[in-house]
């Protein structure tokens, strides 16, 4: 049902694209993973460096290329808070340029395009759990606008190209991730209470860690990503990729202390500005569009992701 073409993995030296790049690489694709290594790291993708199918190349999105190639998955672009406040500017140009040099490319080849899109379209919700429907609550000159408006903005552009260009396009919005691979200083919630867990500092919850976040393990993704990618040509999304258990983040820190049997205490730190107070996915859609369902119980999924970090953190 698939093809087995050569497909363009943007980000693939990333958490996901690293994964991503794994399991196409297994069901026998040719693989080009572009990456400008700005949050990607070399580890995600070194056990590839020597497979025959696998090639990388260094490049930032937001510049033009030439390749031919007949599938891509657009995932370049940094996902933690604290990596894509860095360079705001930069974060906007890499959702909105690269958008537009890889949508122009797949026009150019003919290529099938996915973009990896997120939950944060829908902003602080008024809704929930939140639809593809929803049009979301999204502040557009805060410190998260950077972020939320490139990929916003991004949609537009794949759905234009779609109606007016007639390109093959399949959008994604993917919820919190977690799961191996993710940047020990990455800055996201769990990988922050992982490490400090595993070195027994403080775990630091924001605000009042009453907020909530559903949190969807890397496997269920990957998988939830290929079948979009694979369905038929009519169905272009958006669709809601994520695990519809909620939690908040003051669960999340229990969960990890007992499962790392740190004692590390927990610390209070200020909430950052605009910090969305919930958010579970509608996942209707998916399950009846792609028959997907996530099956990773967040218990599960953060033993695989403790005992990776435990590696990280100790080597
Ligand atoms: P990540 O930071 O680990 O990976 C992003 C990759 O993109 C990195 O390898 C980075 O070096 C690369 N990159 C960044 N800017 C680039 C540029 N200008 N040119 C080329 N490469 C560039 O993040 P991730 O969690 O793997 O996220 C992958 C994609 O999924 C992102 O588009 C992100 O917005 C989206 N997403 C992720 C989550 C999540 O919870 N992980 C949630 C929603 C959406
Ligand atoms: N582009 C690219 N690779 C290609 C084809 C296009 O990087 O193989 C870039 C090109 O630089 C352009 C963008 O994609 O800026 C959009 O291309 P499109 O054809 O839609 O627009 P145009 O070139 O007409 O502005
Ligand atoms: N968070 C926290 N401690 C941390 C990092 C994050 O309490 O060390 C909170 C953050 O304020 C947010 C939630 O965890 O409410 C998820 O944050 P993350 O940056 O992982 O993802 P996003 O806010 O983009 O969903």
């Amino acid at each position: 049902m698939y093809s087995m073409d050569r497909i363009l993995v943007t980000g693939g030296a990333g958490f996901l694209g690293s994964h991503l790049c794994d399991r196409l690489i297994e069901r026998g694709n040719e693989v080009l993973c572009l990456d400008n290594f700005y949050t990607g790291q070399r580890r995600n993708i070194h056990h590839l460096l020597a497979v025959p199918t696998f090639e990388l190349v260094r490049h930032d999105v937001t510049m033009p290329i030439y390749l031919e190639i007949d599938r891509i998955y657009n995932l370049a672009c940094p996902a933690s808070p604290v990596h894509y406040q860095t360079d705001p500017v930069q974060t906007t140009k890499t959702s909105v340029h690269g958008a537009i040099n890889m949508l122009g490319l797949a026009k150019r080849v003919k290529a099938r395009i996915l973009q990896a899109s997120t939950s944060e379209v829908y902003g602080d919700p008024a809704v929930h759990p939140q639809p593809e429907s929803y049009w979301g609550n999204v502040n557009p000159i805060g410190i998260r606008s950077c972020y939320d408006e490139g990929k916003r903005c991004a949609e537009t552009l794949f759905f234009d190209y779609h109606r007016q260009h007639k390109l093959e396009i399949k959008v994604m919005r993917i919820f919190n991730t977690y799961g191996p691979r993710m940047h020990p200083k990455d800055g996201r919630v769990v990988s922050n209470f992982i490490v400090q867990a595993l070195l027994g500092q403080d775990i630091t919850v924001y605000g009042d860690g009453l907020q909530t976040r559903s949190f969807c393990y890397v496997d269920d993704l990957i998988d939830g990503m290929m079948r979009l990618m694979d369905s038929p040509a009519e169905f272009v999304g958006p669709v809601n990729i994520g695990n519809p258990g909620e939690f908040t983040m003051l669960e999340l820190a229990e969960t990890v202390l007992s499962l790392t049997g740190s004692s590390s205490r927990i610390r209070f730190e200020p909430l950052p500005q605009d910090d969305p107070k919930q958010r579970r996915p509608d996942n209707s859609l998916a399950k009846s569009a792609l028959g997907w369902e996530p099956k990773v119980a967040l218990a599960d999924g953060l033993k695989e992701t403790i005992a990776y970090f435990r590696t990280v953190v100790n080597g």
